[in-house]
């Protein structure tokens, strides 16, 4: 099967690697949607990678000897090989497992984990049906364009009467403004890149400059000046947290979310912070509950999923995502004929 690799510094190209097998429970999906995430990163950085993407959505092809999921349906695939027995993993908080599976090694196999590629191992359980309504590229977004910000969105209870106020608009921060959009909260956002402010504000959010020396008097304005309800943490600025609380009101809720060194924050005593770590959600409790949210999402999701690229055209991806001029971009392994 074809699929990408980092093969020298800088260089992102497509090889061939042989087809995972399914086994016991570990069954193999035909890759249609592959989300890209942070991978151009590790390309920028100068690393090597045989192993790139974490995100898909296909169709089951081989269901091995599950008795979860046949050939033919339709699934979300989730992150990582959770060990499936551990008190995270039944819970449905398989994301912090911290017996992880190697698959490969169980079952001897020398590639498969990976989803910028045609087919994926995965165990049977890890994966979340998709109703016959919804298609493969609108359900994709049940992994990290929706993924982390429904848990920020759950658990602070975000609802009609909240302001939410949303750091950095990428990928995930404009999945944060379609949760809080879809919930009735009035969103407001902090970016400065001009085409992020377009997309976030075609979602519906007021979108302000982080660099703005008026700020504080702007947000106080929108929120009868008290400050925000509820703010969730993007962008991976250390500082911005710090800045999300100075423009809260006591007692309101924080999420965050994107991945970072050490966080700064102010006495959270006199404020009354609720914090919320946030990495990615929980299928096993809140399928339906994502399902609904992508159904009611649709049009918004055409939005924030901007750029589609056959799997060949990888390093073309990655060449977009480098520049920002881009929501989530994702790769087809199968081509558009196969959405
Ligand atoms: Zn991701
Ligand atoms: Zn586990």
């Amino acid at each position: 099967m074809r699929a990408a690799a980092i093969t020298a510094p800088g260089v992102v190209e497509v090889v061939d690697r042989p087809e995972p097998v399914a086994h016991d429970d570990l069954v193999v999906v035909k890759i249609v949607v592959a989300p890209m995430c942070t991978e151009h990163k590790d390309r920028r950085a100068g690393n090597l990678s045989d192993s790139l993407g974490h995100e898909a959505a296909g169709v089951v092809v081989d269901a091995g000897r599950s008795h979860r999921v046949s050939v033919g349906d339709r699934v979300v695939v989730m992150p990582q090989f959770g060990c499936g027995r551990c008190r995270y993993c039944t819970a449905g908080e398989h994301i912090y497992c911290p017996f992880p599976r190697d698959v490969l090694a169980e079952t001897g196999q020398s590639y498969g984990t990976a989803t910028f590629a045609q087919y994926v191992l995965k165990p049977d359980w890890l994966l979340l049906p998709v109703p016959d309504d919804i298609d493969l590229l609108h359900a994709s977004a049940a992994c990290c364009l929706l993924g982390p910000s429904f848990t920020a969105a759950t658990r602070m209870h975000l609802g009609a009467t909240d302001t939410v106020l949303v750091a950095g608009l990428g990928p995930v921060g404009l999945g944060a403004v379609i949760h809080g959009r879809s919930r009735g909260a009035r969103v407001l956002a902090l970016e400065t890149h001009p085409h992020r402010v377009e997309l976030a504000t075609a979602l519906g959010a007021r979108v302000l400059d982080p660099f703005d020396p008026e700020l504080g008097e702007l947000v106080r304005a929108e929120t009868g000046g008290w400050g925000v309800d509820a703010s969730i943490e993007t962008s991976g600025v250390a500082a911005n947290p710090a800045v999300l609380a100075g423009l809260s009101a006591r007692r309101a809720r924080m999420a965050i979310i994107a991945w970072g060194s050490d966080i700064s924050l102010p006495p959270l005593v006199p404020l009354g912070l609720d914090i919320h770590g946030c990495w990615h959600w929980n299928h096993q409790v809140h399928g339906s509950a994502m399902i609904s949210t992508i159904r009611s999402s649709t049009d918004a999701l055409d939005t924030a999923i901007t750029d589609r690229f056959d799997l060949e055209r990888v390093s073309e991806a990655m060449d977009l995502q480098d520049t920002g001029r881009c929501g989530k971009v994702v790769l087809l392994p199968f081509g558009e004929e196969a959405l």
